[in-house]
Formats: C-alpha cells, structure tokens, sequence
C-alpha cells in the first residue's frame, strides 16, 4: 500500500496535517479513537472531524461500543483499504486529466507575464487590457511556456506512475477480499446444507419416534396380554408352590422322623 499517496490524498480531504491519521490506522483494525486523538495530539472532537470527512467517502469504517464505567460509546475505527485505494485511483486519475489539460494550453496558447507583480494571464486578458498590467500597469511580457511544460510533463510522469501501482494494489486487494467472500460464502453454503442435514436428519428421527411408538403401543397391548396369560400362570404357579412348601415341610419332616428312628 502506498501510505504517502493515501496520507496526501487525506491532507487534501481533511486538512493540512491530518495525513497523520493514516499512519495510525494503517494495518490495524478498530482502532480506539482515544488513542487516535493521543497520538495526534488533538481533541477526540478534532480526531472526529478528521474521521467522518473521511467516512463520508466510506474511506474509514467504525464499530461502538459502549463504555461500561463512563456509559458512552467509544467508536473503533478501521481504514477501508479498497475504498482508499479506489478513491486515489480516482483522485490521480483527475489529476492527470487536470495536468493534460494544463499541457495542452501550454503548448498551444500564449501567457504574458507581470514580473512586478508576479501575475500570469491568458492571451485574451492580456489583449482586453492593451498588454499592460491590471494592477501596476506595467506591460507585459511573453511567458516562457518551456518550464510549466517540463513540470507538467514530470507531473504527469509521476502520476501515471503512481496510478500504476495503485491499480496493481487495488487488483491484488480486491482478489484478496473476494477470496475471502467466497470462503465466507462457502462456509456459509457448507452451515447451511450442515443445518440442512441436521434438520432432516431430525424430522427423520422424529418419524421413526412416531412410528416406533405406535410399535410400542402395539407392543404393550401384546405385552398386556402376555402378562396377564403370564401373570396367570404365574398365580397357577404361586398355587401351586403354595402346596409345595407344605409338602416339603412333611418330606422334611418324615426324613426327619426317620433319621431319628434309624438314629434310635
Ligand atoms: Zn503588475
């Protein structure tokens, strides 16, 4: 990222002296405005005024929060990094064209000078006042177009070399956020056929439920029946054993009776 060219382009939004802010913010994310205005040495009034010029043009972005202790909110900011970079696309873009335009009535038009006066007027000016200055009424000279033309031209130069490498920047950032838009999306796509799933996955758990207690209604009428067909051989049963101790008893008790004859 060329952070000159974005702290230029925020001196020219916000400013003389506020391209600071840029250095501040750059590769950090929610930054806390407190600090902004500690590190530029402002008011956090100031530092907002920086801010929301620059927000106006969605250049920054911020998240609030509320301040527990104190009960306002402290706004987080972060530089937008596409924005920027589009924006001083657009910014040299314009002054290229400006710079083009600027070399075209060089090269074409004549100028005329006031060296007192250290003013430069057009042709026609010059001609509607006789060639003799507004002001001092001197007359005028015949600018030299030689030197606006080697700075315009150096201007131009620069700028389109600039507007180079923010193009590369804006393309490898903007491929970068739609990677990750697309990984954000996917990720989504995947929760949502996950969520998906789950959800049938549920709806079918919640049919075999149905079903399995139907099975189990018809299970216990079976059941109801066997137990009762059970239960009453188990009353047969308990008749019987009822008998079967009694019985015992007496076999116990003959054996008894025998041991003790055979003992006798
Ligand atoms: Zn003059």
């Amino acid at each position: 990222m060329q952070v000159k060219l974005l702290h230029d382009l925020v001196e020219e939004m916000a400013g003389e002296g506020n391209g600071r802010i840029v250095e501040i913010l750059f590769r950090k994310k929610d930054v806390n405005e407190f600090l902004i205005a500690k590190k530029m040495e402002l008011t956090i009034n100031q530092v907002r005024n920086i801010l929301y010029k620059l927000s106006a043009d969605n250049l920054v972005s911020f998240i609030r929060k509320k301040d527990k202790r104190k009960g306002w909110y402290i706004y987080y900011w972060t530089l937008n990094i596409e924005k920027c970079l589009e924006k001083l696309k657009n910014s040299l873009a314009g002054k290229i064209v400006v710079f083009e335009g600027t070399l075209n009535s060089r090269e074409t038009k004549r100028f005329y000078v006031c060296k007192s006066c250290d003013i430069e007027v057009g042709e026609e000016k010059a001609l509607e006042h006789g060639f003799s200055c507004e002001e001092c009424a001197d007359i005028y000279e015949l600018s030299d177009n030689a030197k606006p033309i080697r700075e315009v031209k150096t201007g131009i130069t620069r700028t389109k070399k600039n507007l180079v490498l923010i193009q590369g920047e804006l393309t490898i950032v903007k491929k970068r956020l739609e990677t990750a838009r697309k990984r954000a999306s996917n990720k989504l796509g995947k929760e949502k056929k996950a969520k998906m799933d789950l959800m049938k996955a549920a709806r079918a758990a919640a049919k075999k439920k149905v079903v399995a207690k139907k099975k189990v209604v018809a299970k216990k009428k079976v059941v109801k029946k066997k137990k009762v067909v059970a239960k009453k051989k188990v009353v047969k049963k308990k008749r019987t054993s009822a008998l079967a101790p009694s019985s015992k008893n007496t076999s116990l008790a003959s054996k008894l009776r025998e041991k003790l004859s055979g003992s006798s």
